[in-house]
């Protein structure tokens, strides 16, 4: 394909978009407001698919056409460039949690974890409750292998259901993610998660309410009031050569880095490992303190922080 033909398929997408799936893009929509960190310029388009019909359609088309596309949950760790995003951006909304059988619950991918356990909280379905309080949809915490309190969403997925970067819906077992620890095949290979099948057990509701509560407490000590822009953990725990895991936080607090700032971006003060936005902070302030941060760890204790917070280039690369 020529330049030329490039670029009339670019200023076609719209119009060949709608006449496929007979929804429209929003267009030049600041991705601001769809981040916890409140940073984020415009996208070019934008789309909401609230059916895996309509998720599938609009990934498939975006490939077929060699679009720039970029999948997004509840936008709770990413951040997106000052300059926004030259493709498409499809949030994800499909909903939906049903109990299948005595030990599982399948759960549509863009799900929140919230609606989750509120869920299991009425069926009186017990087993997930380390996972209140983080934010965002079961889609970004598979891709991330989510996490707290020593359990993450690895351990209690099943099966599930993904569409192939062949544009096939495949289905998978628990293997296939090779979870670790923030890590799932996911970040390797763009397959998309549709849905999934996770482990649960009958659970009393008082136990359930009492173990939600404890691990509520436990994470108002240490995390921002959840109005305060941020995208959660900044860095991931780093491994250390004696195979130790250290918590970044750790690191960070004893390296002195509380209340250094770059612009409206700042180390809160509450915990070291977290980046937030005082206001009007951009992309380039918060890349600029955490590459301050990390370079103040290396010199102190010579360890390598490495980013959990996904930054979304303006520019991405074709699918
Ligand atoms: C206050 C606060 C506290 C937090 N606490 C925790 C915590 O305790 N533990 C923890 O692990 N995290 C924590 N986080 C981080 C965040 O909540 C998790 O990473 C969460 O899983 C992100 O989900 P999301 O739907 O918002 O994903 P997004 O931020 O929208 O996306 C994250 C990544 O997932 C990919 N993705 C999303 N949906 C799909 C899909 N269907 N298929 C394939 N890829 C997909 C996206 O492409 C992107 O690369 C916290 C964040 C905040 C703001």
């Amino acid at each position: 394909m020529g330049y030329n033909d490039c670029m009339s398929v670019l200023a076609s997408f719209p119009e060949d978009f709608f006449r496929l799936t007979g929804k429209p893009l929003k267009k030049s929509i600041p991705l601001r407001q769809y981040s916890h960190f409140k940073i984020g310029g415009e996208a070019d388009f934008f789309f909401e698919a609230t059916t895996e019909e309509e998720l599938v359609q609009a990934v498939s088309f975006s490939r077929q056409q060699n679009y720039p596309f970029f999948i997004m949950g509840g936008g709770f760790n990413l951040l997106f460039d000052d300059a926004g995003f030259r493709g498409l951006i499809i949030r994800n909304r499909i909903t939906g949690i049903e109990t299948s059988g005595e030990t599982e619950i399948t759960v549509a991918s863009g799900t929140s974890l919230k609606s989750l356990l509120e869920f299991c909280l009425k069926e009186e379905r017990g087993g997930l409750e380390f996972l209140v309080g983080i934010p965002g949809t079961l889609g970004g915490a598979v891709f991330g292998n989510a996490g707290a309190f020593d359990q993450d969403i690895g351990a209690v997925i099943n099966q599930a259901h993904l569409l192939t970067p062949a544009d096939e819906i495949e289905r998978v077992d628990q293997a296939f993610f090779s979870f670790a620890y923030r890590y799932s095949s996911l970040k390797k290979t763009p397959h998309i998660l549709l849905g999934a099948t996770l482990e649960s057990f009958a659970k009393d509701r008082g136990h359930i309410e009492s173990l939600l509560q404890t691990y509520l407490k436990k994470r108002e000590k240490k995390h921002p009031p959840w109005g305060v822009a941020c995208a959660g953990s900044y860095f991931k725990n780093p491994q250390l050569s004696s195979g130790e895991k250290v918590p970044a936080a750790f690191l960070l607090d004893n390296a002195g880095v509380k209340g250094m700032q770059v612009g409206d971006a700042e180390v809160y003060s509450g915990h070291a490992n977290f980046i937030i936005n005082r206001g009007k902070a951009t992309s380039k302030d918060v890349k600029d303190l955490a590459s301050r941060l990390k370079d103040r760890v290396q010199e102190r204790f010579g360890v390598e922080l490495k980013e959990e917070v996904i930054f979304l280039p303006a520019e991405p690369a074709s699918p």
